[in-house]
């Protein structure tokens, strides 16, 4: 017999040339049946010998447990956002500053296509993927490992012969959903009544950041790095050699990027891609153009808020001129009506489109929308465009008038002062009962397989399920009453309600559809108050107090519990057996636990008030002045007494980047 621990070593070798040639290359040598008999095998090898598992193996892409938090990590240095160039003049601009201050001197620039996502840092150690964070506010932002892992394209392992990344290293790059993907996945809420994604970055963004890495699985997305760095900075002097260093490690480097000697160059760059910009499977937004050296870059420095070495040049946006030929009304969750336009088909950027988003009736007074006239659309991804303005009046036009009725259930429309959305107001309205119940048995809120449109529809219209608490008493015999249900099918959804009373207090929070109130906010308040009853007994000052809270979403929870309605809603819920309790599993402990710190000065590259909420994420405290307790004195230029003080009671005195370290991400 084999031995295993070869066996698997192996097969994980392969597995990873394979994922390399598949989703990086995109060159499969082998047919996907045949790469998921390999999965398989490996699978099962290390389900038998579970001292073997690692966390680089290829079978950890599946995603593993669920994420109980939402943790802030600090970045290594700060994630750069970019100045923007919105046409040649700006560019041209651009480009004069950096010959300026060069003074004569040679340079090169390389470009690269701006993709459209979410931008995120992975970090390795000795060649293994060890943790991904969000480019947040670009100083902290949000740990998701367990989701990054779930990329194919981002290696769990990678050879590099240089020296200086063998032990550490960290790439940055952009999280993308390709098109593909995209309408993929905006199909399936559509079919099951969720509100569709906007574009691809959204979809993407949304994507990464779910509580469930298993969700992120099927969301395919796509990682491409354009960053190469050790301990937080350039380590290779060439930008340009640094993306084919990362290429070499393994790393999507997207293939369409230039170096480029001169503005001229640069122009017929963008040029290009605004014209083939169709033909991509993602979306982009424009072309980045840095200066190609690093040591150039040093010198040209940064401004108060972007380098001077780079700018992002933004493609004009994607529109066109149609006629508004009618506009229907759909009835949401919360009763909320939403007319959306009817347009003459049109093409916009390859994409025949037939509908438009309106919004709400202010959105369509402010636009002076009336039927018949002529509008321009726009695309921002999604196939469903958004109205931005109305072009030329049509000859015979006609309002629109909210209708008085609800077009499903004929009960009262009302529009609350200070409300944009008007809302049938009968909460007995079968639409809104229906996508109540699709929103509670939803994949991202109690998780119900089964329940899906047409078993809703069925379940509403022969009063089945008066109220989602209902779902709980649906019993087998009941079910297979209803068409196309056999016995199997009514078993399997009997179970997976009973199976989602294990959900945790958060997922029930979401499931009430408080307004406001989404997976994010929902653990922020299981987090802050540990049950619902606490949840339900607080005041709007104690509300607020919870992370992200603030007085909007918490008039909503607060005025939820107090109507009758709803309390009666949880009771039945907390009779039918779910949780609603919380242990928290959020660390609660930093790098920087127990320590004090004083700020003084003014530092190179952040705000004292970054450097305190940098401090605070890690763990520590910020004093506002020096004494004995103090471990560290943070100094800038300019600093005045603290610093004396320090001096003489003997207390380290560090800067910005000492600051870092003590912080760095492990
Ligand atoms: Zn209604």
């Amino acid at each position: 017999m084999k031995d295993p621990a070869a066996e698997i070593q192996t097969l994980r070798e392969d597995l990873r040339r394979h994922e390399h040639l598949y989703y990086v290359l995109d060159q499969p040598e082998i047919s996907d049946a045949e790469y998921d008999a390999l999965m398989r095998r490996l699978q099962d090898l290390e389900a038998h010998h579970p001292e073997l598992a690692a966390p680089d193996s290829p079978t950890q892409r599946v995603g593993g447990k669920p994420r109980e938090g939402f943790v802030k990590v600090p970045h290594s240095g700060q994630m750069l956002s970019l100045d923007n160039a919105l046409n040649e003049a700006e560019l041209r601009d651009f480009d004069r500053r950096v010959r300026d201050l060069l003074a004569g001197e040679p340079y090169r620039y390389v470009t690269e296509l701006k993709m459209d996502g979410l931008s995120m840092a992975a970090h390795y150690r000795n060649g293994q993927f060890v943790q991904a964070v969000t480019r947040g506010d670009g100083l902290v932002g949000e740990d998701v490992t367990e989701n990054a892992r779930t990329i194919r394209s981002l290696p769990l392992r990678v050879k590099t012969a240089l020296e200086v990344f063998i032990e550490a290293f960290e790439v940055r790059g952009e999280t993308v959903m390709n098109r593909r993907a995209f309408e993929r996945l905006n199909a399936e809420r559509d079919e099951r009544g969720l509100s569709r994604f906007a574009n691809p970055r959204n979809a993407a963004a949304g994507s990464l950041r779910l509580l469930e890495p298993q969700i992120t699985a099927s969301r395919r997305l796509d990682y491409y790095t354009y960053f190469l760095l050790a301990d937080g900075r350039p380590a290779v002097a060439s930008h340009w050699q640094s993306l084919e260093e990362m290429a070499r490690m393994g790393f999507k480097v997207n293939p369409y990027r230039q170096i480029c000697d001169g503005v001229e160059q640069v122009l017929a760059f963008c040029a290009e891609w605004e014209a083939r910009r169709e033909q991509l499977p993602y979306e982009i937004d424009g072309v980045v153009v840095k200066v190609d050296s690093v040591e150039q870059q040093r010198r040209l420095g940064f401004t108060a808020k972007a380098p001077r070495w780079a700018i992002a040049y933004k493609y004009p946006a994607r529109q066109a001129v149609t006629t508004v030929e009618g506009i229907e009304v759909q009835v949401g969750r919360t009763g909320a009506l939403t007319p959306v336009a009817h347009l003459k088909p049109v093409e916009v950027g390859g994409v025949t489109v037939a509908r438009a988003t309106l919004h709400n009736e202010d959105e369509i007074e402010r636009l002076g929308l009336e039927i018949g006239d002529d509008v321009v659309i726009e695309r921002s991804g999604d196939v469903i465009p958004k109205v931005v303005r109305v072009h030329a009046q049509g000859s015979y036009r006609k309002k629109f008038r909210m209708p008085a009725e609800c077009p499903v259930c004929g009960g009262k429309i009302v529009r609350e002062e200070g409300e944009a959305a008007s809302r049938c107001i009968n909460t007995n309205c079968s639409a809104r009962l229906k996508e109540s119940i699709l929103h509670f048995a939803s994949r991202h809120v109690m998780n119900i397989d089964g329940v899906g449109d047409a078993l809703v529809d069925q379940l509403v219209d022969r009063g089945m399920v008066p109220s989602v608490a209902d779902l709980y008493g649906l019993t087998v015999d009941a079910l297979m009453a209803l068409e196309r249900m056999g016995k199997k099918s009514a078993g399997n959804i009997v179970r997976n309600i009973e199976n989602s009373k294990k959900n945790r207090l958060p997922r029930v929070l979401t499931a009430l559809g408080i307004r406001f109130v989404g997976e994010r906010t929902a653990v922020f308040l299981a987090e802050a108050f540990g049950s619902m009853d606490a949840i339900a007994a607080a005041s709007l000052e104690e509300l607020q107090q919870a992370e992200e809270v603030g007085p909007k979403v918490a008039e909503s929870v607060f005025q939820f519990f107090r109507e009758p309605r709803n309390r009666e809603l949880v009771e039945r819920l907390r009779a039918a057996g779910l949780q609603f309790t919380y242990e928290s599993t959020r660390p609660k402990y930093g790098p920087l636990k127990g320590m004090t710190f004083v700020l003084t000065g003014t530092l190179p590259n952040m705000s004292r008030e970054d450097a305190r909420r940098l401090i605070e994420v890690a763990g520590g405290k910020v004093s506002g002045s020096v004494s004995k307790k103090t471990n560290y004195v943070v100094a800038g230029e300019d600093a005045g007494s603290k610093l004396d003080k320090a001096r003489e009671l003997g207390i380290p005195v560090i800067g910005e980047d000492q600051l870092f370290d003590l912080i760095k991400v492990d």
